[in-house]
């Protein structure tokens, strides 16, 4: 594959490389830099900033507002952002919701929803698993009544990522158990969660952190408008969005940061010890690595291509979560073995702008590289666990 930039491509990430230096907020730049966690209000507002140059829907067609770039334009995209360590975007509206909106969706639907999900005034969270579903998620249980002009949906999500600053929530649900197999029978529809019976519960994880939730609904009467596509065809559309989901979770650019910056790391002297360039073993998993990587990079490529030219990610992008996601949890582990014991201490009070330098325990980016290694522990798990990935392999791929 060839990858030498056109004229027009250079130009293209200058373009994106000025568009960082004058747009990506200061105030946003210092928090990643120093592993400050962002706010609902910051991911916001770096969201519009994309917007307002029309660089947010990335894989939209151009038709609703995407951009209509190559496949190497939206790589060069995705390196720039990745290189200034700008934030990943929120995906569920953006990158989830709305290609099923604007795919399956009718002409009302596109015209209610994918104007705010461009503008990032309605946030939206996923809900898919349940507390007896997960990697069986056919067997869902929520349940969608028909009565009249509505349904009335009563049971659980969990998992919720980010569910408690949600506007919407996209949910499979079972409007039918008079099925042959678990997968009719279910419908995708779209539920305000200011109705009355949706109620959120925090769940903390094992770093401390409120990321994802438990959602309950009791009794919730959702307008029949907000059924996506066909009743009971709600599994084929939830699979596209699960591709996508995927292909997105691979993370390749980011890990390509990562790496550079534990390169950074290994070169330094950290607190006056020996710079861990000098240990041959410690090299020898960074280059192992970067082969992973690069070989990764050129799996996306092909992938990005292929979606280019009007095809969904097919199974392909089970690789694309496997690899990505064993790459990033693998850079972890070396980027804590890097800190040593400074990425012992867990310090909350720390992760503030205001927090004054001199007293910073470490860097403070060293003690945080434990609470990403432990909450990263997910990447393997959601989406799809990679050992659910690498059956759909088995089955799609190798036809076993
Ligand atoms: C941090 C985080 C955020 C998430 N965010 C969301 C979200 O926003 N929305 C949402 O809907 N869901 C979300 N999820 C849920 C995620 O998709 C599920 O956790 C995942 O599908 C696994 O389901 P489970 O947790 O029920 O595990 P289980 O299905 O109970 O699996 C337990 C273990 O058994 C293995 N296993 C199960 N079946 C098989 C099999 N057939 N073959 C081989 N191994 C198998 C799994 O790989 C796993 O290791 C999130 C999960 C996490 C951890």
């Amino acid at each position: 594959m060839n990858i030498d930039l056109t004229h027009e491509e250079v130009a293209f990430r200058d373009e994106v490389r000025q568009f960082l230096d004058t747009e990506y907020p200061e105030d946003i730049r210092r928090k990643r830099d120093e592993s400050v966690p962002l706010t609902r209000d910051d991911m916001i507002r770096w969201q519009k900033a994309l917007n307002s140059r029309g660089w947010f829907a990335v894989n939209w067609p151009v038709e609703y507002g995407g951009t209509g770039w190559t496949p190497v334009q939206k790589y060069l995209f995705a390196n720039e952002l990745a290189n200034a360590n700008a934030p990943h975007v929120v995906p569920f509206g953006v990158k989830m919701v709305a290609p099923i909106i604007y795919t399956f969706g009718n002409e009302a639907q596109k015209k209610r929803f994918l104007p705010d999900i461009l503008s990032s005034d309605v946030w939206w969270c996923q809900g898919y698993s349940e507390p007896g579903s997960g990697s069986d998620l056919a067997s869902l249980s929520t349940r969608a009544i028909r009565d009249g002009s509505h349904y009335v949906v009563n049971g659980t999500k969990t998992w919720t990522t980010l569910g408690q600053h949600a506007d919407w929530i996209f949910c499979l649900v079972r409007t039918s158990s008079d099925v042959a197999r678990k997968q009719e029978g279910i419908s995708f529809i779209l539920i305000d969660m200011k109705t009355p019976g949706v109620s959120v519960k925090p769940i903390i994880t094992i770093e401390g952190d409120h990321e994802v939730n438990e959602i309950h609904f009791e009794n919730v009467r959702v307008p029949v408008e907000n059924l996506v596509g066909e009743e009971g065809k709600g599994w084929t559309y939830g699979k596209v969005l699960l591709q996508h989901e995927r292909t997105n979770i691979a993370g390749v650019a980011n890990s390509q940061y990562r790496l550079n910056k534990l390169r950074d790391r290994a070169g330094q002297s950290l607190h006056g010890g020996e710079p861990l360039v000098n240990d041959t073993n410690f090299v020898r998993k960074i280059a192992m690595l970067d082969i992973e990587l690069k070989a990764l990079e050129f799996t996306e490529l092909r992938t990005l291509a292929s979606v280019a030219v009007g095809n969904a990610p097919g199974p392909e992008s089970s690789f694309l979560k496997i690899r990505g996601t064993e790459v990033q949890q693998a850079l972890d582990a070396l980027l804590v073995e890097a800190a040593g014991y400074y990425a012992l201490p867990y310090v909350p009070q720390q992760y503030v702008l205001e927090y004054p330098a001199a007293d910073r325990i470490g860097e403070g980016s060293e003690t945080s590289t434990s609470l990403h290694y432990f909450n990263n522990r997910k990447a393997s798990i959601y989406g799809g666990s990679n050992e659910i990935q690498k059956n759909i392999i088995a089955k799609h791929v190798l036809g076993l």
